[in-house]
């Protein structure tokens, strides 16, 4: 363990745009002497929209502002937070493990992909629809290669946009929410223009490429490797000869720290007030952990935090009127782009579920529960811990994952011991 415990007033997990915005807003309100950290997994800021560095003007703004002299950043993971403190279990990339304390503590983990397996989903050149995106981002060539993307959520259009500038042949873009649900959402657009004009820019750069609605997969089919794709309507099916499959439901809140730091979860969501406190004192939830709304809404709760953290209450009230609005955007996605029960029903007994493990469903349907089939199939024990599979069992067959225990990730044992040896020094 890496000597003494690093202090700061304000300690946040995560550098997406929710917790540059509450870093940033935090520097520049709270006094000069105040001190931000920042831990993030990621070499880089700007999490999973602008890692690679973004161009446009809202990204500048928010990622110059993060060289701020009273803003400092650690890469690494967070590995557990603190039961009695705002302070997190931290380990850098060398693989030394050392306590972060803070005055307050603000969550801002982002979310992540939903997977729902299909026949042939672990074939490779079947991937996630943000893995192809920043796969292509760091280097992956998929020019002239035959890529559908099938899936459900916005995340859809930038991963086409992606392929497209890499001179990839899209063939196909296909939303498996029902035509009637995207109606109802595109009604509800003009409330957000800042999304609809976004929309917009997408569809004026795809509107040439086949882009069916309540279209989803069937199956995934090869020798060793994806050669083809079965799509269905519910109607007709048909295949499809391809290079890359991108797939993915939507994302869900990634709410593992929140979970062992024992806030109050609700709808698979980190629960907050109109400031971002969760229901543990000095402890804060931003961004897409507290629900999936985009870059725009994780900002604009950003900035309340920060200015909360910073002593700032009456203009963090303030700033928190803009909140209601993005909190209806969050619940209009989820209405809209939750997986339709076709894409339940058409799982075989020999279709992998715990791909970590190659646990295949036949092997987990007859368990009653995520701990019995965890202990009777090794269902989430493989290195993702069950981030891919524990969304997917609950969705199967209704299983909600165990409580998070520490590290939520595979750790050497000397790590796991330095660990448990800092936790054990601070409580
Ligand atoms: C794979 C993916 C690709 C996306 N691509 C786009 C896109 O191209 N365009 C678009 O408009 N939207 C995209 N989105 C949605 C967009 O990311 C969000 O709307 C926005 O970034 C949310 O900001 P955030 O700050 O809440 O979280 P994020 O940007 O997700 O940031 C969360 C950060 O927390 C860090 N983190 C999480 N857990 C830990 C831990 N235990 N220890 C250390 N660090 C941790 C992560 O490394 C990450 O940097 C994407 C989402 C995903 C999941």
């Amino acid at each position: 363990m890496s000597g003494e415990p690093k202090r700061a007033s304000l300690l946040i997990v995560g550098s997406g745009p929710a917790a540059i915005a509450a870093a940033v807003t935090f520097a520049r309100y709270a006094d000069p002497s105040e001190q931000c950290l920042v831990l993030d997994e990621m070499s880089t800021s700007g999490g999973q929209i602008w890692r690679s560095g973004s161009t446009n003007g809202l990204a500048k703004y928010w990622l110059d502002g993060m060289s701020l002299p009273n803003i400092h950043r650690k890469q690494g993971q967070v590995l557990d937070v603190l039961p009695q403190k705002p302070g997190v279990v931290f380990q850098s990339p060398n693989g030394e493990t050392q306590i972060c304390l803070g005055n307050d503590l603000v969550l801002a983990t982002g979310a992540r992909e939903r997977w729902i397996p299909f026949p042939g989903w672990t074939l490779p050149g079947v991937v996630g629809m943000g893995g192809l995106q920043a796969m292509i981002k760091t280097g992956l060539c998929v020019a002239n290669k035959r890529v559908v993307i099938a899936g459900s959520g916005p995340l859809m259009y930038p991963v086409a946009r992606s392929v497209q500038k890499a001179k990839g042949k899209l063939l196909l873009l296909a939303e498996q929410a029902s035509f009637a649900k995207l109606a109802n959402f595109t009604a509800h657009l003009p409330a957000y223009p800042e999304k609809a004009f976004e929309a917009l820019g997408y569809l004026a750069k795809l509107w040439k490429v086949s882009s069916p609605v309540g279209t989803w997969v069937q199956q995934a089919g090869g020798e060793g490797r994806l050669e083809w794709v079965q799509m269905t309507n519910g109607k007709k099916s048909w295949r499809m000869e391809c290079d890359y499959l991108a797939t993915g439901c939507h994302l869900i809140p990634n709410i593992d720290l929140a979970r062992m730091a024992g806030c109050t979860i609700e709808k698979d969501r980190v629960k907050v007030d109109s400031l971002g406190q969760t229901s543990r004192s000095h402890l804060y939830a931003i961004g897409e952990c507290t629900g999936v709304g985009g870059a725009e809404r994780a900002i604009a709760q950003g900035i309340v935090a920060g200015l909360a953290a910073a002593g700032q209450r009456e203009l963090s009230h303030h700033q928190s009127a803009a909140l209601p609005r993005w909190e209806r955007f969050v619940q209009l996605l989820d209405a809209t782009f939750s997986p339709r029960s076709e894409l339940l029903d058409q799982i075989r007994e020999d279709t992998i579920v715990c791909r970590c493990e190659d646990i295949p469903h036949g092997k987990i349907k007859p368990m009653s529960c995520w701990r019995e089939a965890k202990l009777q199939t090794r269902l989430g024990m493989g290195p993702c811990q069950g981030k891919v599979c524990g969304p997917a069992a609950k969705a199967l067959y209704g299983f909600e994952p165990d409580f998070p225990r520490p590290p939520f990730q595979p750790l050497s044992a000397q790590a796991l011991f330095q660990m448990y040896q800092s936790e054990n020094q601070e409580s």
